[in-house]
């Protein structure tokens, strides 16, 4: 209809010469305003928040469009504006909420496959809605120019006198918002400067993430072995990915997804633990360090783990399946001795199999050192989930629908439990090797997040949203360890069992515990942050927001269904 309208004013142009102008004028105006309202409906704010966040940027958008007679000039100026907007308006369509995060920022500026985008395909509705209102606008905006459309004189002064009163208008009610409620910050909450804001974060990020081999060169843990010299011991950490606490057997699961880990009496199950990040490039890093949500900060002084054993005198290995993406997941994991990603050298990258990983653990164990830490990085449970195990190995079926969408529900949850039967293969074979070796050794299992498949009535799928739910920070933890280690160290062996209740986070946890468990001295390891130690402390559940801020859990989650899940999950039931 508009550009229908546009062009038959184009004919009229003699009759009416100042319409098609004034027309770009106010569409530019209604059209960049879109965003703030559909967010006055989406977030959850005050009515004050939500009446400055319309009128201010609103009549400032007004304004702008005075400063020239050229309707066009002004409007492909903002043609950024217009971008946001649109950007914006498909993550609304695309999670129901929140502003364009800093993580969406530098997704695009990575070589990170952006978690948050992996739901292109339902992305086509929005995709259309932005290509009928943005584009028809800047194609408008650019004809105009060629034309050098004019505004009528007296049509901009008396605009602009009117926008200048609205915006003082805004800025008033701007001060009023800031007295009414408490919690208003401009920078987090005014569209499009909170989206501004998030952009130079980005870029502050960005240059941090560069900076990181000099700001940490200095590090040093000062790391010091206390289990005997001529003793021998291998620990290992594995790392998994999308798997979710409450679709293992394990953890209460109606279905018998973890048969394997169930049978080994070797092995202690955390029940109540949390993860402090829904994404996998955040969540990892501070499972490889001594960074949490409530010193993240540290994450760009400090090394990780792998460092702090090879100064107390480990051999240390890092094989990962997953991709390498310039994220601290590879700067802490090439500290090892040896490591590798296996999926950079396979041609079919996404069916690369978690356990083409052991051969290559079996390889590293029969060198025999005295002294090895081996870290890996799983493909785990990640969509598509039906990859992730070969189709002779799937017990629960059908498994083949696997589009993103509700009606296929059945089928992915089918999937999704035949890829947590895989992990349990795999984390057995693991101990199955280490076993063998007859050694000390210690086994850590834990997940980088958790996932969503249609679980409620929010159908909420996948994981990485700007807002986690509960099944994405729900997370699997546990422990095994081997009849030697218990027999030299039953101290830690009896703290796991004492400990394996308690609220944890593993964001926070593993790190400690890994140094705890192999007897690891630095200044930088906290006992009451280790579940193999008598002096751990449950502390306060928070999450590592997208400012890089620690918030506390009960804060970020938004929905009833989270908090009824949470309450069981802290009832141990
Ligand atoms: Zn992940």
């Amino acid at each position: 209809m508009i550009s229908h309208d546009f062009f038959m004013m184009g004919r009229r142009k003699k009759s009416k010469p100042g319409r098609r102008p004034v027309l770009l004028f106010w569409l530019t105006v209604v059209v960049l305003a879109i965003p703030n309202i559909a967010l006055c409906v989406t977030e959850q704010m005050t009515l004050a928040a939500n009446v400055t966040n319309v009128l201010l940027p609103v009549s400032v958008v007004w304004l702008l469009m005075t400063l020239s007679r050229r309707p066009g000039k002004i409007t492909l100026l903002l043609s950024p504006l217009l971008f946001i907007a649109a950007f914006q308006l498909v993550l609304l369509y695309l999670f129901g909420h929140s502003i364009i995060a800093v993580d969406m920022f530098l997704n695009i500026v990575t070589t990170n496959p952006g978690e948050a985008f992996e739901l292109l395909n339902n992305l086509l509705p929005a995709i259309a809605i932005v290509v009928v209102l943005y584009i028809p606008i800047l194609v408008m905006a650019i004809i105009s120019l060629r034309r050098k459309d004019l505004l009528p004189s007296e049509f901009v002064g008396r605009q602009r006198r009117m926008a200048l009163i609205a915006v003082a208008v805004g800025v008033a009610s701007l001060g009023v918002t800031y007295a009414v409620d408490r919690e208003y910050r401009a920078k987090i909450q005014l569209y499009p400067v909170n989206v501004g804001y998030n952009l130079v974060l980005a870029v502050e990020r960005t240059k941090a993430t560069a900076d990181y081999f000099k700001t940490s060169s200095a590090f040093r843990f000062n790391a010091k072995p206390t289990h005997p010299d001529n003793a021998r011991e291998v620990y290992v950490l594995v790392i998994g990915e999308t798997a979710r606490a409450c679709s293992f057997g394990l953890y209460g699961y109606g279905r018998e997804t973890t048969p394997l880990l169930e049978r080994n009496r070797n092995v202690v199950t955390f029940t109540n633990v949390f993860t402090q990040s829904n994404t996998t490039h955040k969540s990892v890093p501070m499972l490889m360090s001594a960074a949490s949500a409530q010193d993240h900060h540290r994450i760009y002084r400090e090394k990780g783990i792998i460092t702090a054993f090879k100064e107390a005198g480990f051999h240390t290995v890092f094989i990962s399946n997953q991709l390498p993406n310039h994220s601290f997941i590879d700067f802490f994991g090439k500290e090892a001795d040896e490591w590798v990603f296996i999926k950079e050298k396979a041609t079919e990258k996404d069916n690369v199999a978690d356990s083409d990983m052991l051969p290559m653990v079996k390889s590293v164990l029969d060198k025999g050192r005295n002294k090895e830490l081996i870290v890996l990085h799983t493909y785990g449970s990640h969509f598509n989930y039906r990859e992730r195990y070969p189709a002779s190995d799937a017990v629960f079926k059908p498994d083949d629908a696997s589009e993103a969408k509700f009606s296929n529900r059945a089928s992915l949850v089918n999937a999704y439990d035949n890829s947590i039967r895989s992990t349990d293969r795999f984390l057995h074979d693991v101990i199955t090797l280490l076993d063998r070796t007859e050694v000390m050794s210690a086994m850590l299992y834990t997940s980088d997040h958790g996932e969503n498949i249609f679980d409620d009535g929010r159908r909420l799928f996948l994981h990485a949203s700007p807002a986690p739910s509960i099944y994405e920070l729900y997370v699997p933890f546990i422990i095994w360890t081997s009849d030697t280690y218990r027999r030299n160290y039953a101290q830690e062996a009896n703290a796991l069992l004492i400990n394996r209740h308690k609220s944890v986070t593993n964001s926070e946890s593993a790190f400690h515990t890994m140094l705890g468990l192999a007897g690891i001295e630095t200044p930088v390891r906290n006992d009451s942050l280790s579940v193999a130690s008598r002096k751990f402390r449950p502390s306060d559940r928070m999450y590592l927001d997208d400012h890089d801020e620690p918030v506390p859990v009960n804060k970020i989650l938004r929905d009833k269904q989270d908090f009824v899940l949470m309450r069981k999950i802290e009832a141990g039931k």
